[in-house]
């Protein structure tokens, strides 16, 4: 993709601070962190989101995410950090290139996710599972 800013990341045509690069994925620090050390791992193929992916990507990705939040653990000394993906504008995705954010977290940072937090009432819990499982579709093998 011509347009695409990750993309350019990716063939190095805008620099970036790269953590960690294989075949499938570059991880790269966010030039607007929430915290220092903010990370992104993309994966080297555009694609728009997660539904996206190519299949030959998911190990990569979940691998490199393992090794950077390792990193960032140990280097920052981290208690703990959020893993995260924005999909579709409504979901706050402003870069269409799928990307998981990876950021340290802070005793007392003031950065929360504002919830509005639902129940289930009456049979809907099974009424959503039984919608839902009619469109889980396996893998072929
Ligand atoms: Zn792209």
């Amino acid at each position: 993709m011509t347009n695409c800013i990750f993309c350019k990341i990716v063939s190095k045509e805008i620099p970036s601070e790269v953590l960690y690069e294989n075949d499938h994925v570059i991880a790269v620090l966010d030039i607007n962190p929430i915290h220092l050390g903010h990370a992104l791992i993309l994966p080297k193929k555009h694609c728009n989101d997660f539904l996206d992916l190519p299949e030959e990507t998911y190990h990569s990705i979940l691998q490199a995410a393992k090794i950077v939040t390792l990193a960032l653990v140990q280097s920052l000394k981290l208690e703990g950090y959020n893993l995260f993906s924005n999909n579709g504008t409504i979901a706050g995705q402003s870069v269409f290139h799928f990307h998981l954010h990876i950021t340290p977290r802070y005793r007392n940072d003031n950065i929360r996710f504002v919830l509005n937090l639902k129940e289930y009432s009456g049979g809907d819990m099974k009424k959503y599972g039984t919608m839902i499982r009619k469109f889980i579709k396996p893998p072929a093998l």
